[in-house]
C-alpha cells in the first residue's frame, strides 16, 4: 500500500455532511471526489470542494458506480445519508470499495433494542421505555421505526391517549415508547482515534426542529384550539458552548461508550472516527442519552472553520470532517491505512 496521500482521493456521497468532509480532505492535501445526482451537482460545483464528479441518476445507485471508487483508489467516508441511500446490510455485506470507519457498527447503532443494550452495559442513563402502552405511567414519545427525521412522532401521557393517537396512524405497528424526558436537546460530537487511542470532544449543537422549536411562538390556548400536533422535523443545526463543569461528564460516557464497542459481535474493531450521543439534559444536569450515531453528523456543519472546542487543541480550523482526513493521512504515513478501514 503507497504511503502517499497523491495516491488516494477521498470520495463520499454528496449531501449531509458531504461539504465539510470534502473541505477537510482538500485542506489535508487529498483529492477529492463527490458522487453527485442531476439535481445536486450544481450546489456542489459552486462551493469549489470537488475535483472531481462521478454523477448517477439517484443516490441509491452508488453501486453502479463502485467500480470506478475502487479504480481511482478512494477511501470513501460514511455519513447519515450515505447509510440511509445505500443501506446498512449493503454496506455490511456488498461493499468493496475501501470504507473509513468500522463497518459492523452500524448494525448496532441502527436498532433500537441493540443500540439501547449496548448504551446500557455502558452505563449511560438512558429514558425508560415501555414494552405494553398499557404500562405508560407518564409522558412518552412515540418513535415509529421507518419514521425519517422526527417526522410522525407523538406524545402521550396515559394508555388511553396512546390508543387515541396511535388511530392515526393504521397499519403502523412498528414503534418503540419512550419516557419523554422534559430538559434541553443536546449532541455531543466525539471523535475518537484509533492510531493513538485518544477521544476528543470535537462541538456541541441542538437541533432546530418544525413544528416543535415553534410552537411556543403560539399561546397555549390558541394551540389547544388549532389542535396542533408537535413534531420533530429536522430542518437544522444550531452551535452550543455548554457548561464547563459538564465536559468532565461528556469526556466519561465517550471513553465508556468507546471501551463497550470493543466487544460488540461484528464489530472486531469496536467504534473509532466521529461520533455523537445525543440526548437531553434534565434541570438536575441528568444527560439522557436516546441515540448514539456511529459515524460523522449533520450537527457538525456549522464548525466548517473549526468549534470553540478544537479552537482550543489545534492551531488551524479543524471541523470534525478535516479531522478524519487527518486521521487517514496520517495512517498512510505511516502505512496503517488499514487499521481505519473495515
Ligand atoms: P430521534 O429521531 O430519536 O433523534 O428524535 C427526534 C427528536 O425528538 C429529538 O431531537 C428530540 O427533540 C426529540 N426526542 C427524542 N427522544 C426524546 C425523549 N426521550 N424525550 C424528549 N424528547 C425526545
Amino acid at each position: 500500500m503507497s504511503t502517499s496521500i497523491k495516491d488516494y482521493a477521498i470520495a463520499t456521497i454528496a449531501s449531509h455532511t458531504a461539504l465539510q468532509i470534502l473541505k477537510g480532505a482538500r485542506d489535508e492535501g487529498f483529492k477529492t471526489i463527490a458522487i453527485v445526482t442531476p439535481e445536486v451537482r450544481r450546489v456542489y460545483e459552486s462551493f469549489k470542494v470537488v475535483d472531481e464528479f462521478i454523477e448517477i441518476p439517484s443516490f441509491s445507485d452508488y453501486f453502479s458506480i463502485e467500480d470506478q471508487l475502487i479504480a481511482k483508489n478512494a477511501i470513501v467516508i460514511p455519513h447519515g445519508s450515505f447509510v440511509s441511500y445505500v443501506g446498512v446490510e449493503e454496506i455490511a455485506s456488498k461493499m468493496k470499495a475501501m470504507y473509513y470507519g468500522s463497518r459492523g457498527i452500524l448494525r448496532w447503532e441502527s436498532d433500537r433494542s441493540m443500540e439501547r443494550e449496548w448504551l446500557k452495559a455502558a452505563g449511560l442513563n438512558l429514558p425508560r421505555v415501555f414494552k405494553s402502552p398499557d404500562d405508560i405511567d407518564c409522558p412518552v414519545i412515540v418513535k415509529f421505526h421507518g419514521a425519517k427525521g422526527g417526522f410522525g412522532y407523538f406524545i402521550a401521557k396515559s394508555p388511553a391517549e396512546f390508543r387515541e393517537r396511535i388511530k392515526e396512524f393504521p397499519g403502523e405497528n412498528e414503534y418503540a415508547i419512550q419516557e419523554y424526558i422534559v430538559g434541553v436537546p443536546m449532541y455531543v460530537h466525539y471523535f475518537y482515534s484509533e492510531l493513538n487511542g485518544e477521544l476528543e470532544v470535537m462541538s456541541f449543537d441542538k437541533r432546530y426542529e418544525s413544528n416543535a422549536d415553534s410552537i411556543g411562538r403560539i399561546a397555549a390556548k390558541d394551540q389547544i384550539e388549532a389542535n396542533i400536533r408537535t413534531s420533530y422535523t429536522i430542518t437544522g443545526n444550531i452551535p452550543i458552548v455548554v457548561r464547563e463543569s459538564m465536559l468532565p461528564m461528556f469526556f466519561n460516557i465517550g471513553e465508556s461508550v468507546i471501551k463497550h464497542s470493543k466487544n460488540l459481535e461484528g464489530a472486531p474493531k469496536g467504534l473509532f472516527g466521529p461520533f455523537c450521543l445525543e440526548g437531553i439534559i434534565d434541570p438536575n444536569l441528568n444527560f439522557r442519552v436516546f441515540e448514539i450515531s456511529a459515524r460523522i453528523v449533520a450537527g457538525t456543519n456549522p464548525y466548517i472553520e473549526g468549534s470553540p472546542y478544537t479552537a482550543l487543541r489545534y492551531k488551524e480550523p479543524m471541523s470534525t470532517g478535516r479531522r478524519l482526513a487527518r486521521e487517514l493521512k496520517e495512517a498512510i504515513e505511516t502505512g496503517r491505512l488499514q487499521d481505519l478501514l473495515s
